[in-house]
């Protein structure tokens, strides 16, 4: 329909990116099952030359009105989303208008101007990734491969399309790495050398240096989105492990690397934070991808700054300033042979994940309180409640709370189990 409709206009239509590589990848006569699908079309500098992308997600929205449109007018972008449905996938089309883009500075967003496919792929970041397929005459599926894509396919290899890429935008660096190892690719040894020449320049001490934060929030939303796919995914170890390697995780602090205990903790919080999901019956409210970059930033002095400027959650920000002091509190006071009244009195003032994310880079033995606290002693209450003091004669008032606290460390250390011996406790 929308390739009928470009012809009719006398555009030329294109599938480009991910869906052309993953389609070329793929044993023949498999189904591909696209869910996120990025056209561009050509409109030859005609009269609607900015906004051609947007007019066809109209007219396609037009014969689709379950699809939701979206415009990003910057960029002159569109997109049409089927969201899940009963017996229906997914399916995003983004359309875009052919452009090129150059950048006035480093990591700077990109500046549009519409121009032909060939400048549109050739500002993509690897060539596996600019490769398109023409879906208007002439010869509707035919593959446009400028820069030797099909031919890196074969290779299984990831290959940046110009020297300049990752000093343009360093979030490439993050890119190829996931790619290879999503792929099983290898990087091509140039490739690794442009990446390797982009981190010596030093990235991310000019951009601090120069204060040059205008461009930086953009940027930062894009790294911010590669570190999340990198740590959801299963191969997230293997990925990180590639990006240590490069020295590439100096992109978010000079001094960041991983050593065996960072591996460990990293391993350890989402091993911990699956059983404590499973122990306790409910999700803690932090995605698995989320705290183990806590866990990766937790050890610079930087961790909170940080934080803020990749724009991660307030809890994450806060979580991840107040850690210092929060360990210092647990570390003084879960010391050995700790009364469970103890405990809990240290542990109730922080949520699960504070307390998850101290856990897994100290002592056993804070782990294990951490884990007695979150999966026991929090569901223990006082067997009697104020209306039950009431009941008893009690007046009621503000001694009503201090008097079911006192009850609750009792029943935590087992002197009081039910209701009798909870009225007798009072007694006491
Ligand atoms: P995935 O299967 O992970 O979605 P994808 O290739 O579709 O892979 P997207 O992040 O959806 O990845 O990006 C779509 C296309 O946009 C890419 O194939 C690539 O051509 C281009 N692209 C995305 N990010 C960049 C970038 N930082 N620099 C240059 N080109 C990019």
């Amino acid at each position: 329909q929308i390739a009928k409709a470009a012809q009719q206009r006398g555009w030329h239509l294109y599938v480009v990116g991910g869906a052309v590589r993953d389609l070329l990848l793929a044993p023949e006569n498999t189904v591909v099952p696209l869910k996120d699908i990025d056209l561009v079309v050509d409109s030859f500098r005609s009269s609607v030359v900015d906004g051609a992308g947007v007019v066809l997600a109209q007219q396609l929205q037009q014969q689709y009105p379950e699809a939701e449109l979206q415009v990003h007018g910057e960029f002159q972008t569109a997109a049409l989303i089927w969201r899940a449905r009963a017996g229906h996938a997914p399916l995003m089309i983004d359309i875009a208008t052919a452009r090129t883009e150059f950048y006035p500075y480093p990591a700077a967003n990109p500046e549009v101007e519409a121009s032909s496919i060939r400048q549109d792929l050739y500002r993509r970041d690897f060539t596996i990734n600019a490769l398109a397929i023409r879906l208007t005459s002439p010869q509707p599926g035919l593959l446009l491969d400028f820069f030797g894509g099909a031919l890196d396919l074969r290779r299984r290899q990831v290959r940046v399309l110009h020297a300049n890429s990752f000093i343009e935008d360093p979030t490439r660096i993050f890119r190829a790495v996931r790619f290879a190892v999503r792929l099983g690719f290898t990087l091509d040894a140039q490739t690794e050398r442009f990446i390797r020449y982009a981190i010596d320049s030093g990235i991310y001490a000019d951009l601090q240096a120069q204060k040059e934060r205008r461009r930086l929030p953009a940027l930062q939303t894009r790294l911010k989105a590669e570190l999340s796919y990198i740590f959801q995914a299963d191969y997230w170890a293997q990925s990180l492990g590639l990006l240590d390697k490069l020295g590439a995780l100096s992109c978010l602090h000079p001094d960041l690397s991983i050593d065996a205990a960072l591996w460990r903790q990293m391993h350890r919080v989402g091993r911990w934070r699956q059983r404590f999901i499973d122990a306790v019956g409910r999700d803690m409210g932090v995605a698995p991808w989320l705290m183990r970059l806590e866990v990766l930033l937790a050890k610079l002095d930087a961790r909170s700054q940080i934080a803020t400027d990749l724009q991660l959650p307030l809890g994450s920000i806060q979580r991840l300033e107040h850690l210092g002091s929060t360990e210092a509190t647990l570390l003084a006071q879960l010391q050995p042979k700790q009364l469970p009244s103890d405990i809990y009195q240290t542990l109730e003032t922080y949520d699960i994940p504070t307390l998850l994310l101290a856990s897994v880079r100290y002592p056993k033995r804070i782990g294990t309180y951490v884990w007695q606290y979150a999966t026991r002693l929090i569901h223990i209450k006082s067997p009697i409640d104020g209306y039950h003091l009431k009941r008893l004669g009690y007046a009621p008032g503000p001694t009503y709370r201090q008097m079911l606290t006192v009850l609750t460390h009792a029943a935590l250390d087992g002197h009081v189990v039910s209701v009798d011996s909870a009225e007798a406790y009072l007694k006491r």
